[in-house]
């Protein structure tokens, strides 16, 4: 019987393979004994701190035996509140590896919604880089299900008083002092189901609270083989990690990282243009991964302090859209190439990564067009477009509506402590369309997989009953050279409905004005596209994860705040 006729798949041959669940522990032990040479460099103000992913193993395990100590012997949830440094990657390591869950927290966020988001996590005990004790402090009084604290770094005796002064608090813990003298080898578990939870993110909500992504051993391991191979990693590659290691995974590097052996170089705090270029200096940088914002400012020190970045080959760049005229300056003044991504904390989050097809003349403008793009989806994510009807239209790359997604690395449903109200319940239900992930993102994608997007379904500008794409004209504006950063958001407008308004930070001293930013758009968009609003600001709010805060500069506006120039 031929594959496909209907009674060979009834049969149901089994195959002859082993069923080895796709564990976390075995990404551990693999990297950390292949690849137990390969180092992770941490930033200090003094001299960077090396160690091997030999000793990362050695003390992922210590970690494990303390945390053992302090109570976690099951699915319980260990939070982290760090920078990107060696101990936050043990914790990545050992705290799925012997089945507890991870849940990195987001620093930057509001202290209400992180007061929400730790408490829903439920996590008993959080390692604090001894940097973030202070703000970590204000927040313990709330958080009743915490237990231990563990502080990485010295300790005074002041902050220590103030982490054990709320009574929850069991105890306060050196991280070096409580890991020392424990046994450097653990015997991570192999009953842990695959499909287990191993780590989990939240996702700022535009409305209400933010919702959890609960990610599996699964999905997490199959993710940083998506994600090595499409980069293609190697035990040589030196990258920088400037994504926080609590903005959804870092991008799945950390595990990547285990998969290749390459050497992990994390900044901790200093995440300024000027350590940034010394890191890529010192530390022989061949790539990195971060946000528009970080590599915007970056740019920015490279164009004008002299730096040797001959070795830095690629730089990721994800989290929302990349200006052309960023990617386009990274290789035309440093040889450096950027490659774009897209993704959400939902999928876990790499979904599509921009490399041009090998047929594409580099430099060439479809080169640039693809660069542009959010990419093409990773083997494993599928992709559909759908119509505002609600039909599924086709993948021709032209057809636009909101980008569906389904695929192993994809979440289900989000994650419910049983503590949400009916509301909340209908909302996150309402994110799913029999099986598939509404991303929330408008756009189109094309037979060869890569997707293009316009807006977010929330930004979309309707002006006189048209689209207008607020993403390509803040990449058009940005594309002058007197402009550093530009916002464009929709405001309401008695004859059209909505016009764009743009807001723009302008290099310092320039003579440039907003008329001649709309000159400069003339001719690369219809007239009625081009904004006739403008507002010259200092700088562009940004959200937690450095992302352009478009709600900020709404509130700004209905409050007055901003100076509207027409053109
Ligand atoms: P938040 O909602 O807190 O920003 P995420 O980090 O999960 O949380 O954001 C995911 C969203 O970021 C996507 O749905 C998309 O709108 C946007 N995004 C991510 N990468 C890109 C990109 N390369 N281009 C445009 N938008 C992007």
């Amino acid at each position: 019987m031929g594959i496909g006729a209907k009674g060979w798949h009834a049969e149901g041959m089994k195959s002859t393979m082993q069923s080895t669940p796709l564990l976390i522990s075995s990404l551990l032990r693999y990297g950390t004994t292949v690849h137990g040479e390969s180092e992770v460099v941490t930033w200090a103000a003094d001299e960077p701190r090396r160690t091997t992913y030999r000793d990362l193993g050695r003390q992922a395990a210590q970690l494990a035996h303390a945390l053992r100590r302090l109570g976690i012997d099951g699915d319980q949830r260990v939070g982290t509140f760090m920078w990107n440094n060696a101990e936050h990657l043990m914790a990545y390591l050992a705290v799925p590896s012997m089945g507890a869950v991870l849940h990195a927290l987001n620093i930057r966020l509001f202290p209400q919604q992180l007061i929400y988001v730790a408490q829903h996590g439920g996590s008993e005990i959080v390692i604090v880089d001894n940097s973030l004790a202070g703000p970590f402090g204000q927040l313990l009084a709330h958080l009743p299900a915490v237990r231990h604290v563990i502080v990485n770094g010295p300790v005074d005796d002041a902050t220590r008083a103030a982490l054990e002064a709320p009574d929850h608090v069991e105890g306060v813990h050196d991280f070096a002092g409580l890991i020392a003298g424990e046994p450097i080898d653990y015997d991570w578990p192999e009953d842990i189901d695959e499909q287990d939870a191993a780590s989990m993110c939240y996702t700022s909500g535009t409305t209400g609270n933010p919702k959890g992504v609960a990610y599996s051993h699964r999905s997490n391991y199959l993710h940083s083989m998506g994600v090595a191979a499409t980069l293609a990693m190697t035990p040589a590659d030196r990258l920088l990690i400037v994504v926080p290691l609590f903005h959804a995974n870092a991008w799945g590097f950390p595990y990547a990282a285990m998969v290749t052996g390459s050497t992990l170089v994390m900044p901790d705090r200093y995440l300024q243009a000027e350590p940034l270029s010394a890191m890529l200096v010192k530390e022989k940088v061949t790539g990195g991964a971060g946000v528009p914002t970080i590599w915007n400012d970056l740019l920015h020190y490279l164009d004008t302090h002299d730096v040797d970045v001959s070795l830095v080959r690629t730089l990721m760049v994800g989290g929302s859209a990349a200006p052309p005229a960023l990617m386009r300056a990274f290789h035309d003044n440093h040889d450096i190439e950027i490659i774009h991504g897209w993704g959400m904390t939902e999928t876990s989050p790499v979904g599509s990564l921009a490399i041009p097809p090998p047929r594409v003349e580099v430099d060439s403008e479809e080169y640039w067009t693809y660069k542009a793009s959010q990419g093409r989806l990773l083997c494993g994510v599928e992709g559909r477009i759908v119509a505002p009807d609600g039909s599924v239209a086709p993948s021709d790359g032209e057809s636009v509506g909101e980008l569906e997604v389904r695929g192993p690395w994809i979440t289900a449903s989000y994650y419910s402590n049983g503590t949400e109200s009916d509301a909340e319940i209908g909302e996150m239900a309402a994110k799913f369309d029999d099986g598939w992930l509404r991303t929330g993102d408008v756009g189109k994608l094309s037979a060869d997989g890569f997707i293009t997007l316009t807006d977010r379904a929330k930004d979309v500008i309707k002006s006189g009953g048209e689209w207008i794409s607020s993403v390509e004209l803040e990449n058009a504006i940005m594309g002058h050279p007197e402009v550093l950063e530009a916002s464009v958001i929709g405001v309401a407008d008695d004859k059209w409905g909505e016009r764009p308004l743009a807001s723009v930070v302008l290099r310092p001293e320039t003579a440039t004005t907003v008329a001649d930013l709309s000159d400069f758009l003339e001719g690369k968009f219809a007239r009625w596209q081009v904004p006739d609003r403008w507002a010259v600001i200092d700088e562009v709010p940004k959200t937690s994860v450095g992302k352009f805060d478009k709600k900020v500069l709404r509130a700004r506006y209905a409050e007055g705040e901003l100076e509207v120039v027409k053109t």
